[in-house]
This record gives structure tokens, sequence and C-alpha cells, in this order.
């Protein structure tokens, strides 16, 4: 198994621990200044670090250029999501090889499998997150992963591909769910979802996932929490995630960030 040569993965730890941490926000998808102040956010709102995910060849470069602007606060996966895999093509695939050597990014991502708009060809979804797999086991790297109505599909290519560490991100399968990807070694990453009034499945995932293996998140720009409901997300507001999944695991907010910030830390920055 090859290992990341340059050993970046230990160099780029935050200082300090027990910080709440977004582990989900498209950040290259604000534009400037936007992003700068939404950073600044959530500096203050005490969210110490954002892991963004790229979704394909209209920011992937970006992601990388932002972790390595940010050290330290902002990390990057870099990887093709779903709705982008039919654009994946062979140079593509050695750019995405490329920016994995980038400081600041820990992970493959964001990738799986997409099966409610479909925006690209399934066979090519399917191709696309296997050869992505295959690249996180090779390289030794975590995965950030995607699915909505793909489950079977999956499972099963998750299966193909064993030892692979990630996190199954905007988690909403409930208990049984939870089980299933815990079971095969991945944390779970729970979303604003968690706040929404028809939200019983997310809160039902957040009190089932096993101590250690949890992470919080907002999406953004997606999925704002209530009381933003319909408004552009941002990192600061993982702190009202955060508040809901510890009532809901009747925690302390203190010991939901600790555990998180020790989740997040075990999956994405510690030498693999
Ligand atoms: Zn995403």
């Amino acid at each position: 198994m090859q290992q990341r040569a340059s050993g970046a993965s230990t160099r780029i730890h935050y200082a300090g621990e027990g910080f709440l941490i977004d582990s989900h926000a498209h950040l290259a998808m604000f534009p400037e200044p936007e992003r700068r102040a939404a950073l600044e956010r959530a500096g203050e709102a005490g969210v110490h670090a954002v892991l963004v995910p790229a979704t394909g060849r209209e920011d992937l470069e970006l992601v990388a250029e932002l972790a390595g602007l940010h050290e330290g606060r902002v990390f990057a996966a870099i990887g093709f999501h779903p709705h982008e895999a039919a654009t994946c093509d062979a140079a593509w695939k050695r750019r995405v090889e490329r920016l994995l050597e980038s400081p600041g990014v820990v992970a493959v991502g964001e990738i799986g499998l997409d099966y409610h708009y479909d925006l690209s060809a399934r066979e090519d979804q399917r191709a696309v997150f296997a050869w992505q797999l295959g690249l996180a086991r090779e390289r030794g790297m975590p995965v950030v992963l995607h699915h909505r109505e793909a489950w079977e599909d999956f499972l099963a290519a998750l299966d193909a591909v064993p030892g692979v560490r990630g996190v199954a991100h905007s988690f909403t399968e409930g208990e049984g769910g939870v089980i299933e990807v815990t079971g095969r070694g991945l944390f779970v990453g729970i979303s604003g979802m968690v706040t929404f009034p028809r939200g019983d499945n997310v809160r039902e995932a957040a009190k089932a996932v096993p101590t250690g293996r949890l992470l919080v998140e907002t999406d953004s720009p997606y999925l704002a929490p209530v009381p933003h409901r319909g408004k552009r997300n941002e990192p600061a507001y993982v702190r009202l995630v955060a508040e809901t999944v510890a009532r809901v695991r009747e925690l302390a907010v203190e010991a939901l960030e600790a555990e998180t910030d020790a989740a997040f830390r075990g999956l994405f920055l510690a030498a693999p």
C-alpha cells in the first residue's frame, strides 16, 4: 500500500483540542468577499476548522487553493461528485491524482452515488465512484461520501473496496442505516436537517451513532438549520447543528464538541 510521501497529514493540525468543526461546507461555492466574511463569522462562532469538499471540474482547483490559503483552518477533499461523474475523463483523473498531493488536502471527496437526480448516467457514477474508492485505499486517505436513493449499490461499492475509511455525510437513513455504515468502519455526518421539524429520521440517526463515530456539518450553502431555513447556510451555523445533536444525545454541547473534534482529527488528520 502506497503511503503519502509528504507526511503532510501530521503537519497540519490546528492548535488545541475540543473544538467545533464543520466537517462539510462547500466554501468554494461562495463568491468573494462573502467567503472570507463567512470564514470570519465561523471563527467568531468558535468554529475552528472547516472541511471543504470538491464536486468536480468547476471547483477542484479552488478547493485545493483554499486549503493552502487558510492552512490549519480549511482542509480539503478532492474528487468528483456523482452529479459530475460523466465529465471525469482520463485528463481530469490525472488532475485529481495531482491535487490530492496539495497541502491541506486530507480526503478524497465528495464521491458516491445519486440516483435521485441522475445527473450522470448511473453506469458512469458507479465507475467513477469505484475508481475514487480505489484511489483512496491506494493513498491511505479517507473519503467523504454522498449517497441518495442508491443505498444497495452504495453499500455494494463500499464492500468491493474493504478497508476504506471515511464519512457518510448528511446522513438521513435512520438507525438501521447507521448500523450498516458504522459496521463498515465509517463515520456518520449529521447536518442541519437534524433541526428540521420533519427531521425525525436524522434525529434517530444522530442518537444511534456510536460514540467516536460522529461528525457534525453544515453542508453549506445548502440545508441551513432552523432558524435560518431558506437562507444561505454557512459554517458558523454548525453550532446550531451541534446544539441539537447534543440535546438528542443527552450530552453537554462541550462534550459533543470534544467528541466530534476527536473524531475529525482521528479520521482526517491522523497519519494513515
Ligand atoms: Zn456536499
